[in-house]
């Protein structure tokens, strides 16, 4: 990263070749990207496309920009990602409203004038600096509640803002409208937000300012690049999760350089064995991800009737230092484990995978996801699964419950099995034993998965869809 003015950074970023893609789309589509992309360098020439977010590593936006800004480049634009800064207090703000934006009313605390006070403090610090080196003409996109407040500054200055939530629940109830009451005079002066699905769109926004752009998946990224069985089988050997052959254990870092896979994971009992049909979730240790309802439902209906084993994936405790909720949810799993008859529970695995080098992490969960039988994500809420799309697109069954984004990834039946009541042990069970006894129709909804995934979330999709909306956005005011 690099110092910019006042306390802004600029993340580092290479570029890539979009052209990769090319094979993996249909004539149509791939017409369409480079219409937009033609469309998109032209009216952008001369302009820069700034990208502005609260942090450069972790969670899915930090993911997101990564791995788009490089195709982006690659093309002729000249996009740039800056990261604001704030003092505790503003984060502890942002940290409030990202919570009742959940639907989680903060110690039943509504956001008061003194929030706003200290978020606007730091939204005008971070306003300053920003409108320094962004000009008047450029475009700039700015991601999440943490960078509403610098949507009017920038306006002003003649900036074609867009606002972009990446986050968003089913059911709005009173603490989801207090935080929006609290960000909407902000966010109505871009023009445009976007939001990812569009169940998620505030209320008392213009409709015609509002637009949908999914997330997607980049399949060239270490966590989805194609491996071969073989080094399958030898990252999860030596990441000492599967027992039999060493072997090449190498994958491709997000800088192009190739890893060798060296951490292992935390299992509390031995590797599964070289043959074990596998049932996994990858999640962090969270609720929400009912990584417990999972863990029973293999005990009461999957184990008895299947000779399969469950893998639960997630991060090592020791890496979640941040979030006291993770390694809680990892004890109360593990008793509960422990406490479970020696036929079933020797066939749970807990696996916290190692965390010190992300890519090593990344390749570890693709293989996982290659490996698995059966892909499961028994969520009981969920913005947009990104475990759901990973495990699509390297066509595997997926089992998932029937909430949030996971309804827009996965039409139940033809790319995979939705369980309507996300808490109901039987029937989620029972479609993954349906899918561990079906090999052809395992196959049939993996494959179906794959191309829709191909169809609707990765790269190609997203970066049409933007380019279409930066395009729309100049030419309706040109600057
Ligand atoms: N993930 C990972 N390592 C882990 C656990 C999760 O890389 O040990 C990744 C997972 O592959 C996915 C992301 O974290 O890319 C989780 O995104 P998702 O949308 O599924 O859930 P979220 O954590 O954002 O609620």
């Amino acid at each position: 990263m690099t110092e910019l003015k006042g306390a802004l950074n600029q993340v580092e970023i290479g570029s890539a070749p979009i052209e990769r893609f090319r094979h993996l789309l249909d004539d149509d589509v791939r017409s369409e990207l480079d219409r937009e992309m033609d469309g998109l360098v032209a009216a952008l020439r001369g302009r820069v496309l700034w990208n502005v977010n609260s942090t450069a590593r972790g969670g899915g936006v930090a993911e997101l920009l990564a791995s788009l800004i490089p195709y982006d480049r690659d093309a002729g634009i000249d996009e740039r990602w800056v990261v604001i800064e704030g003092s505790p207090d503003f984060f502890n703000v942002t940290k409030k409203i990202h919570t009742l934006l959940h639907g989680v009313d903060s110690d039943g605390a509504a956001l008061t004038e003194e929030d706003r006070r200290q978020y606007e403090q730091a939204t005008s610090r971070n306003a300053a600096a920003l409108t320094e080196i962004i000009r008047p003409g450029d475009v700039a996109i700015l991601h999440d509640p943490q960078t509403a407040g610098l949507v009017p500054a920038l306006s002003a200055r003649g900036i074609h803002v867009i606002w972009r939530s990446h986050i968003g629940v089913d059911q709005p109830d009173d603490a989801v409208r207090n935080a929006w009451t609290f960000l909407r005079p902000y966010v109505t002066k871009a023009a445009a937000c976007v939001f990812s699905r569009n169940a998620y769109v505030w209320e008392g926004l213009d409709p015609s300012r509002v637009r949908i752009i999914a997330p997607c998946i980049d399949p060239f990224a270490t966590k989805n690049e194609d491996l071969t069985g073989d080094t399958v089988t030898a990252i999860l050997h030596a990441g000492g999760i599967l027992q039999g052959r060493d072997g090449e254990a190498t994958f491709k870092r997000h800088d192009g350089t190739r890893g060798h896979v060296v951490r292992t994971a935390h299992l509390e009992e031995t590797a599964l064995p070289y043959e074990a049909r596998i049932v996994l979730q990858v999640s962090r240790w969270d609720r929400l991800k009912d990584p417990i309802g999972v863990m029973d439902g293999f005990a009461g209906h999957i184990a008895p009737s299947t000779d399969a084993w469950l893998v639960l994936a997630g991060p090592a405790a020791t890496s979640v230092k941040d979030d006291p909720e993770q390694p809680e949810i990892l004890d109360e799993l593990t008793r509960r484990r422990q406490a479970m008859p020696s036929s079933v529970r020797t066939r749970i695995v807990i696996a916290q995978l190692p965390m010190e080098d992300t890519d090593e992490n990344a390749a570890i969960v693709n293989a996982l996801q290659r490996r698995a039988d059966v892909v499961v994500q028994k969520s009981l809420a969920e913005g947009f699964g990104l475990t759901v799309a990973e495990a699509m697109w390297k066509g595997r069954p997926v089992v998932a419950s029937r909430v949030g984004g996971i309804e827009d990834q996965i039409e139940s039946d033809k790319s995979g099995l939705l369980i309507d009541d996300p808490k109901d042990l039987q029937a989620f069970g029972e479609a993954v034993v349906r899918l561990l006894a079906d090999e052809a129709e395992a196959r049939r909804l993996g494959t179906e998965a794959r191309r829709q995934v191909i169809r609707k979330f990765i790269t190609p999709c997203h970066l049409i869809e933007q380019g279409r909306l930066i395009q729309e956005i100049l030419s309706r005011t040109p600057a």
